[in-house]
């Protein structure tokens, strides 16, 4: 029987040990915190917050192979009245409906994008200036990046894309992601992967293939190797729970700079107690930028959506989410020019900033499982040549 070790029990690391488990290997994972999801966790407590991970599309690849085990689970729908509320913020007023010119770039028939160009300097030629620049902030919602019109117009597009699809990709897990993350940690524990938490591994095992499951910077340490970088976001998270008051939005996009807030109890009433609603801010922020400057953006967009919410709060937390938020592509370089999965010597990467398609977690997911079956495959192939 193979053996393979996967370091780190976030999505990526479930889904490789899932993987090589069904496949017949013997897998042990190591996580470093006391509970399994790292960045897919969901916050116990009367206030059920997800760092990560909130919406699941069902146009990814881990949607049917989640489906085919079981693992989503009941999903939380988004009644149509509330999916009516979502409200973008535009030249400083709050509207219903995307500009004309951003529409242009949302057309089924509009063109691919190029890799090679960066989206402001493409989507202004299709939609002019103010089009292009109001789509690159639109899509912020799925790359969390302060200046997505800077990025690769390929990589844009095809976030876009997926952002704005009718019917909706996004689907909400009831209960939040933390509960995919438990019935995967339960398909891992029928399968007999052994599950090791508060096991932080400092040095890797030299005697069975290894998928190093982590972040970039932890796979860096673990490695001894600073080649493996790329770039990712840098964004300031706003969480917080007010009384409910009829009439607030679903969510505001902000369409002058890239910024996202979303009441995530519209759809799903079991992350916050009654009589209260749960929201996320996610505004990305430049360099130069730091928190607070992230924290006032979503104040104001706050005041414009939610009515008399500073009155209302009844619980509420800050923090930046920096390099956590998935790679972001460069004009000039696609999800192929990311470090390679295969490091050689039986060692593997996964996680949403390496050379695997899709979008956000999706990247650890196809990494996950390249991973797997690289590992595998070299594995028999030794065993055959031996
Ligand atoms: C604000 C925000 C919003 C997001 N929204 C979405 C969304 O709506 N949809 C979506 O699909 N994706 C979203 N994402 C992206 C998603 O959260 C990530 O892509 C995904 O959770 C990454 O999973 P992972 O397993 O690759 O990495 P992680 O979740 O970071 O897991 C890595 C694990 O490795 C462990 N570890 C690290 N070092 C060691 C070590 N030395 N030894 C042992 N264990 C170790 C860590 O503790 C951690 O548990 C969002 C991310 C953020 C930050």
């Amino acid at each position: 029987m193979h053996r393979i070790t996967v370091i780190g029990g976030g999505f990526a690391g479930l889904t490789a040990a899932i993987t090589a488990a069904e496949a017949g290997a013997k897998v042990t994972v190591h996580e470093a915190h006391h509970t399994l999801g790292g960045r897919a966790r969901t916050a116990e407590g009367a206030y059920r917050t997800n760092e990560g991970p909130h919406a699941l599309y069902n146009g990814g690849p881990h949607w049917a192979w989640l489906r085919q085990r079981g693992l989503i689970g009941p999903l939380a729908p988004l009644p149509p009245l509330e999916a009516a509320r979502l409200r973008l913020r535009y030249q400083g007023v709050l509207r219903r409906t995307p500009p004309f010119a951003m529409l242009k770039l949302l057309r089924r028939s509009a063109r691919e994008a190029p890799v090679d160009v960066d989206f402001l300097t493409w989507a202004a030629e299709q939609a002019g200036e103010e089009g292009a620049r109001a789509a690159a902030h639109y899509s912020a919602v799925a790359l969390f990046h302060h200046d997505p019109g800077r990025l690769s117009a390929a990589f844009v597009q095809e976030r876009l894309r997926r952002a704005t699809k009718l019917p909706p990709e996004a689907h909400y897990p009831r209960g939040g992601w933390g509960t995919v993350i438990d019935r995967m940690a339960a398909r891992a524990w029928n399968l007999g992967v052994r599950v090791e938490t508060l096991s932080r591994v400092d040095t890797l095992p030299t005697d069975t293939p290894v998928v190093v499951a982590t972040s970039l910077d932890a796979a860096r340490r673990l490695l001894g190797d600073s080649t493996p970088t790329w770039t990712s976001g840098r964004t300031t998270l706003v969480d917080l729970a007010v009384r409910s008051r009829r009439g607030d939005a679903f969510a505001v996009s902000d369409l002058d700079s890239p910024g996202w807030i979303e009441r995530f109890t519209a759809q799903d009433r079991s992350l916050a107690p009654a009589g209260e609603q749960l929201l996320q801010g996610q505004i990305p922020i430049a360099p130069h930028e730091t928190k607070a400057d992230g924290v006032a953006r979503a104040e104001q967009l706050l005041d414009l959506a939610f009515e008399g919410w500073r009155e209302r709060v009844t619980w509420r937390r800050t923090a930046v989410a920096d390099g956590r938020t998935g790679a972001v592509d460069l004009p000039g370089t696609s999800w192929r020019d990311r470090p390679a999965i295969d490091r050689g010597d039986g060692v593997y990467l996964a996680g949403d900033q390496v050379a695997a398609p899709g979008v956000l977690s999706e990247v650890s997911f196809n990494s996950a499982l390249t991973a797997v079956s690289l590992a595998l495959g070299r594995h028999t192939l030794d065993l055959k040549q031996a």
